[in-house]
């Protein structure tokens, strides 16, 4: 039962977590691992790389194919797997659940099909400044294809949309429309990977769908550290990478609203996609299958399932313990790591965090005067500390904030405050070493 006085950290237990990741053992450069990349991909625990080689040591079989009992095994852990991600992100249906490689395929496969239903010459999509390369190129190379443009909510100094209720005051203090009678799409980040703002999603789609505007979330970074639920929020569609969240690399979801997906025009073609096919025409399969063609990565989605399940069961035990009743426990362990090293880091001279937002994830990014990010990652690497550098897949908010990359440390469930305290040592000794 949720007691009143006991706070998330106390029932916290994150070496219970930690002793379920293998990875966590290894050395690197003779020092133990500090896995602050979890942005980037977060590592595995067991039961999910167990389940992954458990499908291929006794059910490998193509699914959906076969009347043999492997292919029905194996279809059977498909589907279930795909329910298990329906009842997470709280679809309505696991139809509307479209499994694909990643966050990047998925977004590639709204841009392309809903290019082909909805945009015309002079038609219009929105972005915001913090999108991954994923959310910016594909929705390109689709206004480039039917001659529609493309227009970008910027971005405030602390790293949030410079919306206002209704779009942001100009130079001469009229109100910039984001949306106008030629918006078609609103493609937008849920959580962004360099700043780790929480984008106020909902707030924006519900503003979108009064104009009739086809809503499309990049879920990358939210699925792992937010209570995702696709009905609360009213997309349209939602995008999201397994690897992220535990889960193995290679999987992904595309969720999608029936009757949007219904509409939307298949964007590969091949086998399982197709109802009939004849030399002249072919016709398509029914949901989710239209937008599935070839063989997936059947052992990839199975293990996407268990870490679902993996996150429900710890999340959920360590947070029924818990204070923040209905809280994500992860989410509040991973809350107190960054008000720590938020803190601390900013006790080093001349460093800068990129991203300050009120609403934040587990990611902080920081730079430091004269100092080159690559060598910050570099000699961190040397400690055993692992930190992302670089552009983060977002050159343009790079621009936006005039800066060429920056050192970014992105948290897990099983990170420590004690990994926090190296992690700023190691930055100290770095600077000593560089300056
Ligand atoms: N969007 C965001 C916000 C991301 O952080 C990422 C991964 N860094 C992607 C999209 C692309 O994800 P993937 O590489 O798994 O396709």
């Amino acid at each position: 039962m949720k007691t009143k006085d006991a706070p998330v950290t106390k029932a916290y237990d994150v070496e219970r977590i930690r002793a379920q990741f293998p990875i966590l053992r290894e050395l690197v450069h003779g020092k133990p691992l500090v896995y602050f990349d979890n942005a980037a991909t977060s590592q595995k625990p067991r039961r999910v790389i167990k389940t992954e080689s458990a499908y291929y040591a006794t059910i490998n079989a193509n699914v959906h194919r076969g009347v043999h009992t492997l292919s029905t095994r194996a279809t059977e852990a498909q589907e279930a797997a795909r329910e298990i991600v329906r009842r997470h992100i709280n679809a309505q249906h696991a139809h509307e659940v479209i499994f694909t490689s990643g966050t990047t395929a998925s977004i590639n496969l709204a841009a392309t099909s809903l290019g082909q239903l909805l945009l015309r010459k002079g038609d219009e999509v929105v972005i915001s400044g913090m999108e991954h390369h994923s959310n910016i190129v594909p929705w390109q190379l689709a206004c480039e294809r039917y001659g529609a443009k493309l227009k970008v909510i910027p971005i405030t100094d602390s790293g949030e949309w410079e919306t206002g209720p209704q779009g942001r005051k100009d130079a001469k203090g009229s109100t910039e429309q984001f949306f106008n009678e030629r918006t078609r799409i609103l493609a937008i980040s849920h959580v962004s990977n360099t700043l780790g703002t929480i984008n106020p999603v909902k707030k924006l789609i519900a503003q979108a769908k009064k104009q009739g505007i086809i809503t499309v979330v990049d879920g990358a970074q939210a699925i792992a550290h937010l209570d995702v639920d696709v009905q609360d929020l009213d997309c349209d569609l939602y995008a999201f990478s397994g690897h992220k969240a535990y889960a193995p690399t290679g999987t992904g979801v595309l969720y999608g609203r029936e009757e949007l997906l219904e509409r939307m025009p298949p964007w590969q073609g091949g086998g399982e996609m197709i109802e009939t096919v004849t030399l002249e025409k072919s016709t398509w399969a029914k949901l989710p299958f239209k937008f599935e063609a070839g063989t997936p990565h059947i052992a990839g989605i199975i293990g996407l399932g268990e870490a679902l399940r993996w996150m429900e069961d710890y999340d959920f035990a360590f947070a029924k313990d818990s204070a923040e009743q209905g809280k994500s426990a992860f989410a509040a362990h991973e809350h107190m790591l960054l008000e720590r090293a938020t803190k601390e880091l900013l006790t080093i001279d001349g460093l800068r965090i990129i991203g300050t937002a009120k609403e934040k994830v587990g990611v902080i990014s920081f730079v430091i005067e004269d100092v080159h990010h690559y060598d910050i990652g570099t000699l961190l690497d040397q400690q055993g500390i692992a930190v992302r550098t670089g552009h983060h897949c977002t050159q343009p908010l790079m621009d936006r904030f005039g800066v060429s990359g920056t050192t970014r440390a992105s948290f897990a469930c099983f990170n420590t405050c004690a990994e926090v305290d190296a992690l700023v040592a190691g930055v100290k000794k770095t600077l000593k070493m560089l300056r």
